[in-house]
């Protein structure tokens, strides 16, 4: 087992591996940003180093400080959580050139899947559905053929996309004119990379990801699924395990698949093979995450693992603890994303916590870093927790989610709580009769 876990990450996320750790025995090292001294992530490991100025470039982005970090304090093992350094091959690469252990998949995996183009054609390859698409596109001339092969509407991709960036519809060739180089740029900015590819847009798809888990010496299992059709501009808003529209038959094939797509990159660690489904039921694969993931507690909550643990453990050369079949999904849990923002703009909101409630009782559960005076800064992701409940029905979970939403209280920034409240009462949520652009349209009601 590690010697010391270095925790290349802040917020909710960092709070979390640190809690795993400790329940492992294992000691941990914080890295912190100027703007996060005071952050709870620092308070509770064993050490923590200071490794640059708040902009996330200079500091939770900065793989040469973040090497040191763990090479001073004698760490022999990195966990970079989500976001920021998670998924670049090249971090995963100098931490193993350090003696460090990655804790996730190797960096030829993750290079492999954080393409998308590239992963869309391993799938194909493995006999995994895939939305009719392209590989990358070069110019307008040879996206304007494609569009028309596979009609529009399409969807623009970035090729090294995430968090929603870079992807853009085109609803005619005259707006794909427009939306190509505009996509195009914004790839570039966000990812220094500026290839896209096409797919056809789907109309009102559910989004359904499979959780996997594979260890270092070939075997994979499926965890179920997790059903995020509820999104704003692309980013899950609230999340659910199960979905209420995968039966056994169906979580079998997608779990297969997903097992397939892990096998097919030789993946290890904790990953999300992403699907969307139509209308109709047919579904294809969107694309691989290979870290875990901010929705992880809702499977945690149905299967009655520890995904961050699990990571721990395959990233140390342990065997996968159980086979597929010992996999039980049980009851039914919803995560909610609590966001420092404007609810009416959804701006991100800055500032220092006055007032904080969680609600709390059987089957309640909060992943946050949140205390009362911390202060929020501008700089990063505005997620500032996850409350996350647990009933033995859907139902019962819904009656826990309302009655949680409405007992806690931040104040002192703004939150989307209200919002979440207005969403879990609203009839289609009740009913599950969701699809990935609901929350959109039910904003444009107003
Ligand atoms: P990212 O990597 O940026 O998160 P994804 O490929 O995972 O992007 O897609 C994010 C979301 O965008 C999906 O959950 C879905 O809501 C929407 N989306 C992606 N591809 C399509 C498509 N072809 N048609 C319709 N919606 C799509």
């Amino acid at each position: 087992m590690f010697r010391k876990i270095l925790i290349a990450n802040r917020g909710e996320i960092a709070v979390r591996i640190i809690r795993a750790c400790r329940e492992l025995g294992i000691p941990t090292v914080s890295i912190f940003s100027e703007a996060d001294r005071n952050s709870l992530h620092v308070k509770l490991a064993d050490q923590s180093i200071c490794i640059g100025p708040p902009p996330a470039v200079k500091s939770y982005l900065n793989a040469h400080n973040i090497v040191s970090a763990a090479l001073i304090s004698g760490a022999d093992a990195v966990h970079p959580g989500y976001g920021f350094l998670s998924e670049n091959p090249q971090f995963a690469e100098i931490c193993q050139s350090h003696n460090l252990t990655f804790i996730g998949p190797s960096a030829e995996a993750m290079s492999q899947l954080g393409d998308k183009a590239r992963a869309r054609e391993i799938a194909q390859k493995s006999g995994i559905p895939v939305i009719p698409g392209t590989k990358v596109v070069e110019t307008l001339e040879q996206a304007l053929k494609e569009a028309k092969k596979i009609e529009f509407p399409v969807m623009i991709k970035a090729a090294a996309g995430g968090g929603g960036k870079g992807m853009r519809t085109a609803l005619s060739a005259k707006e794909l004119e427009k939306n190509l180089p505009l996509a195009q740029g914004e790839a570039e900015a966000a990812f220094g990379d500026s290839r896209v590819y096409l797919e056809k847009y789907l109309v009102r798809p559910r989004h359904i990801e499979v959780q996997i888990l594979g260890d270092r010496l070939g075997n994979a299992a499926a965890l179920g699924e997790r059903e995020c059709s509820l999104q704003r501009k692309h980013q899950k808003v609230m999340e659910e395990a199960p979905s209420s529209v995968v039966s056994h038959a169906v979580r079998e094939k997608m779990q297969k698949m997903a097992v397939r797509m892990a096998q097919s990159v030789q993946y290890s660690g904790a990953g999300t093979v992403e699907f969307l489904m139509e209308p109709n039921g047919n579904f294809y694969m969107i694309e691989v995450n290979a870290r875990i993931q901010v929705e992880h507690p809702v499977t945690e909550m149905v299967t009655g693992m520890d995904l961050v643990k699990e990571q721990i453990l395959i990233a140390s050369g342990e065997k996968l603890g159980f086979k597929q079949e010992q996999v039980v999904i049980q009851g039914h849990a919803i995560e909610c994303r609590i966001n420092a923002e404007d609810p009416q703009t959804f701006a991100p909101s800055s500032g220092t916590i006055t007032k904080l409630h969680w609600a709390g009782g059987p089957g309640i559960r909060i992943d946050s870093h949140l205390r009362i005076g911390d202060s929020i800064p501008p700089f990063y992701d505005s997620m500032i927790g996850k409350l996350i409940v647990y009933g033995k029905n859907r139902q019962e979970a819904l009656r826990k989610l309302r009655s949680a939403l409405d007992e806690s209280e931040i104040a002192g920034i703004a939150t989307n709580l209200d919002f979440q409240r207005r969403l879990v009462r609203h009839d289609a949520v009740q009913k599950a009769d969701i699809y990935v652009t609901f929350i959109e349209d039910l904003l444009k009601e107003k």
